[in-house]
């Protein structure tokens, strides 16, 4: 087996769990399905959100130097004019010159075994004219353009009822009314482009894109927080929430999405000492990594390169992980300078300076970005977890996440489910376990091997039994460890 082989399996038998055992299945898919969208069953969801908090306490609550923020989705599109976005949001774009399929050519490139870092867009085009770089289809490509990756909407109501259609309408029903003199053609047609230009204007106006970062929502909130709590310079402020891209070709489960959910940190410092604390958020970035149970040798840091990077970054590390589907992007660390800050306060007219206390040393802050992705880190927590081993001479599929992360932590089971005494003893125990834990399941369908390798699919640490044993005087339970598989009998006490 090829080792590209290799992973497309593990890829495979991962999706098909996620969305046989309820954690994650296509968007929409009772309709066929909308590209790019993924949707979060029971398990997922709770998955999800043990890695959003876990990432919450590490950086926010367990820390006095972070404040959280949760910025509205939809932003005045002036922040996004200036950020660059805009202009500058773009991913390069080409076409199968004969289906017409839509590529990015970046990837093309790079699925040809090309490194394409620091090509401009021509060079790109060049190196696929030179190698001779066919479509997957095997067809000829086009040249690339750009493509703005930020999905548009307006905002408020709108005469967008009024468009090109409706001018051809008016025209011919002028055109057709017998009494149409060529002046009163003339009078409706002026209307109707005066009601054209009105409406282009009004959409213009009322134009809004879902942001494509969360990143922004921080910045323009620095002043906010700076004007209530007055934090002493470095400081961070955090915030977790969806962002939106109109991926060219959205791709490999979860990991290139066009709806995502980000966790990015802003944290603003003296330019004097940056340097001190992009070393501190990194061993950050590495402790919350070991936290998700991620293997350190899964893990590599690539120092982007000067020519690589942002025209503003003095310094970006991206982190890597070894996906099924090979070595990609995991998160971003990047130091960005006064860059987003600066084009704030040239843009919206206020000030953006900070003061030091008791000085008048007044600069704008510079500032060191970790930006997460979830999905990217629910696919790694979910590849690292998936594990085949052998049971009894048998195969079992048993997911191992950290137990702080497992979406379910105890099932509770009756050993038979017909008998009255052992359902009721099993579910006062169910009762006090659902109290403390919350996540506990109870589940007393097929026999118990079933049921344990039903939980060990869904990485349930434990699995309590109660058996005529707890009933008829001792009061023990059996517990069954995931990853063991060894069985103890401890008092229901000790359980709680
Ligand atoms: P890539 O090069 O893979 O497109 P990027 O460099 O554009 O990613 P950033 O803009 O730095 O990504 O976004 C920060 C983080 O957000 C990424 O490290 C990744 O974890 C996540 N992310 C970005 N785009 C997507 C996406 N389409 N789907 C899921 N996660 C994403």
């Amino acid at each position: 087996m090829t080792k590209a082989h290799e992973r497309n399996t593990e890829m495979e038998n991962l999706i098909s769990l996620a969305k046989r055992r309820g954690f994650i299945y296509p968007g929409s898919d009772v309709y066929g399905g909308l590209s790019g969208t993924w949707d979060y069953g029971p398990l997922g969801v709770a998955l999800k959100r043990n890695i959003m908090q876990l990432w919450w306490k590490m950086f926010v609550d367990d820390r006095e130097d972070m404040y959280g923020v949760d910025a509205a989705i939809l932003m005045n599109q002036k922040v996004w004019q200036a950020s660059g976005h805009v202009d500058t949001f773009v991913d390069p774009l080409c076409e199968d010159t004969v289906n017409h399929r839509r590529y990015r050519t970046d990837h093309i490139l790079k699925d040809a075994g090309v490194d394409v870092e620091g090509f401009t867009m021509q060079q790109m085009d060049e190196a696929i004219k030179e190698k001779g770089i066919k479509s997957p289809d095997g067809n000829q490509l086009s040249k690339s353009r750009t493509f703005n990756m930020m999905f548009e909407t307006t905002i408020g109501p709108i005469s967008s009822d009024v468009d090109a259609m409706d001018i051809t309408a008016l025209r011919r029903a002028v055109d057709r009314s017998k009494n149409g003199s060529a002046v009163e053609i003339e009078a409706w047609t002026e209307i109707a482009e005066k009601r054209i230009n009105q409406g282009l204007q009004e959409r213009q106006t009322a134009k809004v894109y879902l942001r494509p970062e969360t990143a922004q929502g921080i910045f323009t909130n620095y002043k906010n927080v700076v004007d209530s709590f007055y934090p002493d310079l470095p400081f961070g402020l955090a915030q977790q929430g969806k962002a939106f891209r109109n991926e060219i070709a959205p791709r490999d489960f979860i990991f290139r999405s066009r709806e995502f959910e980000q966790m990015e940190i802003e944290y603003f410092v003296n330019p004097e000492n940056w340097e001190e604390s992009f070393a501190a958020l990194l061993k950050d970035i590495h402790a919350y990594l070991e936290a998700l149970g991620l293997p350190a040798d899964k893990i590599h840091e690539l120092e982007v390169a000067s020519e690589d990077r942002a025209h503003y970054s003095k310094r970006t590390i991206d982190i890597e992980y070894d996906f099924p589907i090979g070595k990609e992007e995991l998160l971003g660390l990047a130091y960005r300078t006064d860059f987003d800050l600066k084009n704030i306060h040239d843009n919206s007219g206020k000030s953006m300076e900070y003061t030091i206390k008791g000085t008048n040393t007044k600069f704008i802050p510079h500032v060191i970005e970790p930006s997460f992705g979830v999905e990217r880190a629910i696919m790694a927590v979910l590849s690292a977890a998936y594990t085949e081993d052998e049971v009894n001479g048998e195969k079992r599929v048993v997911m191992k996440f950290p137990e702080h992360l497992a979406p379910i932590k105890y099932a509770v089971s009756p050993l038979l489910k017909n008998k009255p005494e052992l359902v009721e003893k099993a579910r006062d125990v169910y009762q006090i376990l659902k109290k403390k834990h919350g996540a506990v399941m109870w589940d007393d369908n097929g026999n118990i091997g079933k049921r344990y390798r039903r939980q060990d699919e869904i990485g349930t640490p434990y699995c309590v039994v109660i058996d005529f044993e707890t009933i008829e005087g001792d009061g023990t339970v059996t517990i069954r460890d995931r990853d063991t598989t060894e069985q103890k009998r401890i008092s229901i006490s000790d359980l709680s």
